[in-house]
């Protein structure tokens, strides 16, 4: 016989969105007790629009920037990438040919185009390699911004903004009803994290957060006694799916994220979450 957690779970599952991919983790999801969310496309929607291309370098054009960044981004599946390219889109970019495309895990997208190594880099990268931010990058606490460098100089940086997904809000009360603290873990600039942590009351954030501090962020909250689950995407985040109690892949599911996740959650959409620990708590009750 299909044990009757399964059957739940396989129910559960179909209707809201989720992969259960391992067995105990609906039955782990009761035991949540602090739930650590990405950012972008979990708790935003990561459809990002383009709202300023700003020239720090005055050798490069607002244009030329255009043209070099997405360059490189046309490569990438960053929703930020996607922005940018469509932007360039809209303007009829001419897009040349870059070579020795590389993803920077975590960090941004690097090519040589045109002779340049040019870089498309987040705030994080800005600050390990100790290059001063310029001063009116952050002038508005909704946009994101991403720097480009060329021949390891800031040449400009790119500003696009997202919005925070309808259902975030109402999710996150069901979280705080249960008891369940909520936290976020982005590589986005403090700003930007901070105004999504306000708007949604989370009960703490961790912004410029790079991949292998996710790992450490966990750890911390485990040796507090918190029982962790976290939502992660891509490539770079399978070692803090790996580290928490309950791994959360969002999207398709088909990169390596999902191998290491225990849960997928098909929509990124975080109140599937919330049916899934008040349906596994709803189920527990009964059966004991
Ligand atoms: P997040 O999901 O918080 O955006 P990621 O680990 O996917 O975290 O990326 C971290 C940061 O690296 C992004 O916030 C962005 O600043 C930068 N980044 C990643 N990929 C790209 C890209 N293709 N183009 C520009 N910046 C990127
Ligand atoms: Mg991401």
């Amino acid at each position: 016989a299909i044990p009757l957690v399964v059957a739940i779970s396989t129910a559960v599952s179909a209707q809201n969105g989720l992969l259960i991919r391992n067995r105990t983790a609906f039955e782990d999801s009761r035991k949540i007790t602090a739930l650590l969310f990405d950012k972008t496309g979990t708790l935003t929607k990561g459809d990002f629009g383009v709202t300023r291309i700003v020239s720090v370098d005055k050798q490069f054009s607002e244009d030329e920037l255009l043209r070099l960044a997405v360059a490189l981004e046309q490569s990438s599946e960053h929703p930020i990438a996607v922005g940018i390219v469509r932007k360039a889109k809209e303007n009829k970019v001419t897009i040349p040919k870059p070579e020795k495309f590389n993803a920077i895990t975590g960090k941004g997208v690097e090519a040589i185009v045109e002779g340049k190594n040019v870089k498309v880099v987040s705030p994080g990268y800005l600050k390990d390699k100790k290059i001063e931010l310029p001063a009116d990058a952050y002038s508005s606490e909704a946009e994101t911004v991403v720097f480009i460098i060329i021949d390891d100089k800031l040449a400009g940086y790119i500003a696009l903004a997202d919005e925070i997904r309808p259902e975030s809000a109402e999710a996150i009360m069901v979280f705080k009803k249960n008891g369940i603290k909520v936290l976020m873990a982005t590589g986005d600039n403090d700003k930007v994290a901070k105004a999504v942590s306000d708007k949604l009351g989370l009960d703490g954030y961790f912004a410029e957060v790079l991949p292998h501090q996710k790992v450490e962020i966990i750890k911390d909250l485990q040796s507090k006694g918190e029982f962790v689950a976290m939502t992660g995407d891509g490539v770079n985040d399978a070692p803090a799916l790996a580290q928490s109690d309950v791994g959360i892949a969002v999207g398709s599911g088909t990169d390596v994220a999902a191998e290491t996740a225990d849960i997928i959650l098909v929509n990124s959409n975080p109140h599937d979450i919330a049916n899934l620990i008040l349906f596994g708590k709803a189920t527990y009750s009964k059966m004991i």
